[in-house]
């Protein structure tokens, strides 16, 4: 019997009962929070399945261990293995300083095109929040992951590229602008596959998990052929090829257009009495606002590459910042995904078993259910949740706790354990 995934022709996921899964342990902090980590996954499973279910853990380089090991920050063995093996998950790693690599992350969800940068985040019971009401805050960011101006096509300043682009600019296509030797050049590129593959994911999701509303986070005021376009082929894709699980804003303006508000206020409240997906959207500046004085609002969210990047740090903040943010970067399509913490390496606290493992075992349990194997999530979460509940937690909550009993990263996992 084979130890790998393997997918199927519909694209479902035939996970074998006694799996490997490749890992890369990380930098800095990384090898800490991994260990504490996949003792929780290892307890959860056994439990879960009482034996029937394991996961073998697949050691695969990258990062300093890599460049120590191999001289390769990247190794194409590590790049192989998560194509063979489907699923995998990461730790942190360093961004190398020079040397062609502009990040190993980029490089890796590039490689395999993980399209779908997807990150949870939802409030735990007693964990420190700077707002006031961090249970309201429920949301699932869908991050375009290949596209935008953050693919990184750019020019530095006075460079022969930079001035062919502008000169390009200026004379072939009359772009009136004042273009000087001191001006560097970033492009942006969104296409219409690329956005409605990841948009296709998130009302994927939100219909198989019965979520409420679905918004498209963009930019088109300004950047209208882009983040407008994005927003509109959304609304195309919702219309379209989901119409009677989705009633979207686009279909509202149209109706009041053509019949007046009441008629379109009636026809949403019909479609959400149905039972419909709302589909709606907001610019991205005042998006950011709502999500601190109505969060409630807001369900899946659907954006491009840079706003997602500044909407789920903004949003992990609320409910407890980056040591308990996972995340993970997938391919719904070849069904290749790598799971993740969000965090950096943090490399003042390598080796000092202090730092918050939530956000590796978090990264796990999507990972787990991503698998099919809900039962070993569903427990890891509510240990989690029990854990921080009675106030045994790590450095970065018990700073912000009141009465709270400071545990190391690994006692962390020892109570996580105790409590599957
Ligand atoms: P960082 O995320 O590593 O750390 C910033 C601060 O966040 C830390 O000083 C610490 O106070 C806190 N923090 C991070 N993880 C935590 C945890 N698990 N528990 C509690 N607190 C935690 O950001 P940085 O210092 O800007 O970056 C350090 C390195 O990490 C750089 O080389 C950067 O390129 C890299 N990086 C990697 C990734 C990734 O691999 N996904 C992401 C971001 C940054």
């Amino acid at each position: 019997m084979s130890d790998k995934i393997t997918i199927s022709g519909s694209g479902k996921l035939n996970v074998p009962d006694q799996v490997s899964i490749p890992f890369i342990i990380g930098d800095g902090i990384g090898p800490d929070i991994w260990h504490a980590s996949v003792r929780v996954f290892d307890a959860a499973i056994a439990k879960a399945y009482n034996n029937q279910r394991k996961i073998n853990w697949l050691e695969v380089l990258a990062g300093e261990k890599a460049f120590n090991e191999t001289g390769n920050w990247l190794p194409e063995a590590t790049l192989d293995t998560f194509k063979e093996y489907f699923v995998g998950i990461k730790g942190p790693l360093t961004t190398p300083i020079g040397g062609g690599i502009r990040s190993l992350n980029v490089a890796l969800r590039k490689e395999l095109d993980l399209y779908v940068c997807q990150r949870p985040t939802k409030w735990y019971e007693g964990v420190p929040s700077p707002v006031k009401h961090p249970e309201k805050v429920d949301m699932v960011v869908f991050r375009e992951n290949t596209e935008d101006i953050y693919a990184g096509i750019e020019f530095a300043a006075g460079t022969a590229e930079a001035r062919r682009i502008q000169d390009f600019l200026k004379d072939d296509l009359s772009v009136d602008y004042n273009f000087t030797n001191t001006t560097g050049v970033g492009l942006k590129f969104v296409s219409e596959e690329g956005s409605k593959r990841l948009i296709r994911a998130a009302i994927e999701f939100a219909i198989a998990e019965g979520r409420k509303s679905i918004t498209i986070v963009h930019k088109g005021n300004i950047m209208k052929y882009t983040e407008g376009a994005f927003k509109n082929w959304g609304y195309q894709l919702a219309e379209s090829e989901f119409g009677n699980k989705l009633y979207t804003w686009n279909q509202w303006e149209k109706t009041k257009e053509a019949s007046g508000a009441d008629a379109a206020n009636a026809e949403q409240k019909a479609a959400e009495a149905a039972g419909k997906i709302i589909v709606k959207d907001i610019i991205a500046d005042n998006f950011l606002q709502q999500i601190l004085l109505a969060p409630q609002d807001y369900d899946v969210v659907a954006t491009l590459n840079l706003n997602g990047d500044y909407i789920s740090d903004a949003l992990a903040a609320m409910v407890g910042g980056i040591g308990i943010a996972p995340g993970a970067n997938i391919n719904y399509k070849t069904g290749h995904a790598i799971f993740e913490a969000t965090h950096g390496t943090a490399p003042r606290f390598a080796n000092t078993d202090s730092m918050n493992p939530c956000s590796v075992i978090l990264s796990g349990v999507m990972m787990l259910d991503y698998m099919g194997w809900s039962e070993a999530a569903d427990a890891i979460v509510q240990a989690v949740a029990e854990t921080i509940k009675e106030k045994t937690v790590t450095v970065d909550f018990y700073n912000l706790m009141e009465d709270a009993t400071l545990l190391k990263t690994s006692e962390f996992a020892n109570k996580v354990i105790e409590k599957l």
